[in-house]
């Protein structure tokens, strides 16, 4: 047993002991089918009580060992129209704004580009996803990536949605001000300086107000700069501006969680959430990986999903009934145009 998962074991044996609440049918909208078969993502949603998922790949950098864009599962997810909808760009568009600097941008790369996202589009793809500005390397074989969040490749991205009414889900680790790494992300590849990172991501949502970005995984972000505070002032200075919520998912390095350890919601969530209902999804970063061979750290995020469900499922109960339908599940249909 290596020291990670000497780290993982002991809040899922905690989580693990909480029974599973029962909610209304709910959209998880931040998946990874890592293995394409969407047989495993189906047979959870059947248990767990999930009316929909959103799949996307994971961002992803050239140089890394790639997994695929979302050719490996459109085909599938385009067989259950009202069940999946989809996100494509981590595999394609992500590298190619993380292999040019915001100045070395040309017309050519440009049309290129725009090229791939329309394409996405066009295939049936409800948005850009995952894409990142900022992303941690939380585990060997898991990448650092660092771009401007207003890198003019972002900015096109955001033009494109807008004139689609796509989204873009977005991996970004806040960095609010200077900042050392915390000891526990000490991989060969994160920098142990972090540079404030805030000014650009807000460049970004004022470039266009018709782009729709869904910052991911609010509630469980590794460097606590990403408060229920930051939440609300960001929130109401950018209408374009969403969030979707990770739970903790037994992840204890992770921080701002909603979810206290008693299984209570932390009350000043309870607040932002509640001031902007409408603004908030759920997105568990579940991985599935069934038959896919080997190790990385697709497979090693694949054991915090059922955690992550049980802990949807207590969140939701604990929600306002009218707030959780739609956290739950109305804003999530209505941003990817899952079909009722
Ligand atoms: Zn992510």
């Amino acid at each position: 047993m290596n020291w990670h998962f000497a780290l993982l074991l002991v809040p899922v044996v905690a989580w693990s002991q909480t029974p599973p609440a029962a909610p209304a049918p709910y959209v998880d909208a931040h998946v990874h089918p890592l293995a394409g078969s969407l047989q495993e993502p189906s047979a959870v949603m059947q248990q767990a009580g999930i009316r929909a998922m959103v799949l996307m790949p994971p961002p992803q950098v050239s140089g890394m060992r790639r997994v695929s864009d979302y050719e490996s599962f459109v085909s599938a997810a385009r067989e259950q129209p009202g069940r999946f909808a989809f996100l494509g760009g981590g595999g394609s568009l992500n590298p190619m704004i993380h292999d040019v600097a915001a100045d070395g941008v040309d017309a050519a790369l440009r049309e290129r580009f725009a090229a791939r996202a329309r394409k996405i589009l066009a295939d049936g793809g409800a948005g850009f996803g995952e894409m990142s500005p900022h992303h941690l390397a939380a585990r060997p074989g898991h990448p650092y990536e660092s771009a401007p969040a207003d890198h003019p490749l972002f900015l096109l991205l955001a033009d494109i949605a807008a004139e689609h009414g796509a989204v873009i889900d977005l991996h970004f680790d806040l960095v609010a001000k200077e900042a050392t790494l915390p000891a526990v992300f000490s991989t060969a590849l994160n920098p142990s300086v972090l540079r404030p990172n805030l000014e650009g991501f807000e460049r970004l949502l004022a470039h266009n107000r018709g782009a729709r970005i869904i910052w991911a995984h609010a509630g469980a972000d590794p460097l606590g700069h990403w408060t229920p505070q930051i939440s609300r002032d960001l929130l109401s200075r950018h209408p374009n501006l969403h969030m979707s919520i990770r739970m903790g998912g037994g992840q204890s390095r992770m921080q701002n969680l909603m979810l206290s350890r008693d299984g209570s919601l932390e009350p000043a969530w309870r607040a932002v959430l509640e001031e902007f209902a409408e603004r908030f999804v759920l997105g568990g970063d579940q991985f599935f990986v069934a038959g896919l061979p080997g190790t990385g750290p697709g497979i090693e995020f694949s054991r915090f999903a059922p955690i992550q469900r049980r802990q949807q499922a207590i969140f939701l109960s604990l929600l306002a009934p009218e707030v959780a339908r739609k956290i739950g599940h109305e804003n999530a249909l209505r941003l990817y145009k899952l079909k009722h």
